[in-house]
């Protein structure tokens, strides 16, 4: 028998909603725009950019491959303070404007384990001001289901660094029956090195990453399913009407 399942602990970007490609890359494109910049991130581009985890750090990481900065290094840091302004405007902006929706599936199940009187947070690289947009735009009435919400801000070393975890486990003050739902393989591994098991659910960024990107996880879905869009399993227990309910996730959990 599994441990009883206490707690989900939730990734934003990808996990909630596909952010990424359709939300942060067309925000820093604009950002670029406004300062006059010729640079745009393709999905191409954007992809790989993934792999340096923060919005800040990205373009920080991409700057120096076009060695702006390497002038007075005032000039560069000064750009990159008003680019991270102005690409949170756009992202905030493009929220408002309803254009990232919840995933199939996620409001369904965010309200269950809060029905069920489970502990809910996030746990997110992003910014608290993107967290904040999503949650007020695109959450509605499951915004209030989340004890808290452990940002980029609130850590010295963002996923795939644990930091982030630990740090909503202490503040849970819960150690078992927790379960983290990620859709990256920087996620994942910042999930498993605060020991907690993870649930993948392959968004359009991580579906073309290999099956192998994922084996410490759980188990891994092409989503969290509805009635409309069942879910299909890619690895881990089989799951009766294609639907992730809160009785298949506990199956997850490791036997005690
Ligand atoms: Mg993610």
């Amino acid at each position: 028998m599994g441990e009883p399942l206490r707690a989900i602990l939730w990734d934003v970007d990808g996990t909630l909603a596909e952010t990424e490609l359709a939300g942060h890359r067309l925000a820093f494109n604009a950002a670029f725009a406004d300062h006059d910049l010729p640079w745009r991130w393709d999905r191409h581009t954007y992809r790989r950019l993934l792999a340096v985890g923060g919005g800040r750090e990205r373009i920080a990481a991409w700057m120096e491959q076009q060695r702006v900065g390497n002038g007075p290094s005032d000039q560069g840091s000064a750009l990159l303070d008003r680019l991270v302004a102005s690409k949170k405007r756009h992202y905030g902006a493009l929220l408002q404007r309803g254009q990232l929706p919840l995933r199939p599936g996620v409001a369904r199940l965010i309200a269950a384990a809060a029905s069920a009187g489970l502990a809910q947070w996030i746990v997110t690289t992003s910014s608290r001001s993107a967290v904040q947009a999503l949650t007020q735009n695109s959450l509605g009435e499951q915004a209030g289901a989340f004890s808290g919400w452990i940002c980029g801000d609130d850590v010295e070393r963002k996923k795939p660094d644990p930091e982030g975890y630990r740090l909503a486990l202490a503040r849970m003050d819960l150690a078992a029956g927790v379960l983290a739902v990620e859709d990256s393989p920087q996620g994942l591994a910042a999930a498993t090195a605060a020991g907690v098991p993870t649930l993948i659910t392959l968004s359009e960024v991580s579906r073309s990453e290999p099956l192998e990107a994922f084996a410490a996880a759980v188990a891994v879905v092409d989503g969290l399913g509805t009635e409309q869009q069942p879910l299909t399993v890619l690895r881990g227990p089989a799951c009766p009407g294609g639907v992730a309910t809160l009785s298949w996730l506990e199956q997850l959990l490791p036997s005690s």
